[in-house]
């Protein structure tokens, strides 16, 4: 069961029969040392000084685990939009339902969202919202991460940038809110004017904030990109956008993010279903984040990511549950343990390291998440798992063998 759980400022020790400092790091016997919320110092074996000691059992302490990317705003819709009807039907079935529901509603949508995620070990998230109904409800849930203003279409409103971290603005009275940056997305190349994409990366940039972007998840959007024709193009001529501007067709979605001058180290690229070597060495030579949702591209697409092609080229992508309108949960266990089964090649190691350090670095907060080192944050899960070796307690804790967890929030 859940146990959300603030310490005292005072100095404790958590133990546990293991202790997963970081996916390389996975102590026996270990413990954490925190003090004021952070970890202190972590060890094994005799605990030292004379300090309370919070036992938690035979199982694992592990980091809080990492939501890359996820539409809180969608979680009402929940089994109400069938995956089979196609991506464009999808859309549209998803975009009715959404207006019919009202704000009021996937507001509280909203918030039984941020409970499953902390329900399901998730501390940190990466959240998208193209209504901006999600912010104070973060604010106030103690959940850290980015919160992403989306936007799209050929305009931009004049005050996209009120409000964002980095320009002394204050965040509110959430219990977590030094943590808690907001930030701006371009919702992808084929729905968002390139002069807007490149105003948000710019307003992004001159903060320091990390900017995010749907890339290259459709068949539409890579044969729109890529070919200036199509029913994508129709669509938008439909909708009187002027595409003759935009200089397609552009040899790849990822080249076309590149030509804009969206790419570097601050931006979190969502999917890149159909992205193959030559785009992932554009992403890694730019420094790109690259995050993946391999649940809602099954459902949606029918189709994953070249994950294997991705480690190759030395990318290190994070994963996100994406929203309750494409998967049946939020929990990142159940994205870990899809994941596992459909890339048996890739390490446990690398899996964890996708759901928690990967995501912290591509939400630029790893100096405070991802792992249990000492400065960083003290927020952690506790999973009742029987292993006997490191490898087997990857092993089962990627297959999703312990769901049964809590989070606890130490300051
Ligand atoms: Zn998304």
């Amino acid at each position: 069961m859940t146990r959300l759980r603030r310490a005292d400022t005072g100095v404790q020790i958590h133990r546990a029969g293991w202790v997963i400092v970081a996916p390389n790091t996975v102590l026996r016997d270990g413990y954490l040392l925190t003090a004021g919320g952070d970890v202190q110092e972590v060890g094994q074996g005799r605990i030292p000084g004379r300090f309370p000691v919070v036992d938690h059992g035979p199982g694992a302490l592990l980091p809080a685990l990492v939501n890359g990317h996820t539409h809180l705003e969608l979680s009402l819709l929940e089994g109400m939009v069938p995956f089979n009807m196609g991506f464009r039907n999808w859309v549209r079935e998803l975009i009715r339902i959404r207006e019919e529901a009202g704000p009021a509603r996937l507001t509280e949508g909203a918030k039984a969202g941020i409970e499953a995620l902390k329900t399901a070990g998730c501390g940190l998230v990466g959240e998208v919202s193209s209504l901006g109904l999600t912010r104070n409800l973060l604010y106030e849930s103690g959940l850290a991460g980015v919160w992403f203003r989306e936007y799209l279409g050929g305009d931009l409103p004049p005050d996209v940038s009120t409000g964002l971290s980095g320009e002394g603005d204050n965040p509110g009275p959430g219990p977590n809110h030094s943590a808690l940056t907001a930030s701006l997305a371009g919702h992808g190349p084929h729905t968002t004017a390139p002069e807007v994409l490149k105003s948000l990366k710019e307003q992004t940039r001159a903060r320091d904030l990390t900017f995010g972007l749907h890339l290259n998840e459709s068949e539409d959007e890579l044969e729109f990109l890529t070919t200036g024709k199509g029913n994508w193009a129709d669509f938008l001529k439909e909708r009187g956008i002027d595409i003759e501007t935009w200089g397609l067709p552009a040899e790849s979605p990822v080249a076309y993010a590149d030509r804009l001058g969206l790419l570097d180290e601050r931006t979190l690229a969502v999917h890149l279903i159909h992205s193959g070597a030559n785009e992932f060495e554009v992403l890694r030579d730019r420094g790109a984040r690259v995050c993946l949702c391999p649940r809602s591209n099954a459902a949606l697409h029918g189709r994953l990511p070249d994950l294997a092609g991705m480690l190759k080229a030395g990318l290190t992508p994070c994963l996100g549950a994406d929203s309750l309108a494409s998967v049946d949960s939020l929990s990142l266990f159940d994205e870990m343990a899809f994941t596992a089964r459909s890339y048996p090649e890739v390490a446990p190691e690398t899996i964890l390291s996708m759901a928690t350090l990967n995501g912290a670095e591509a939400l630029g907060l790893a100096d405070r998440f991802g792992a249990l080192e000492p400065n960083r944050a003290a927020v952690f899960t506790y999973l009742p798992a029987t292993a006997t070796t490191s490898k087997d307690l990857l092993e089962q804790l990627v297959h999703g063998a312990f769901l049964q967890n809590e989070i606890l929030y130490d300051g």
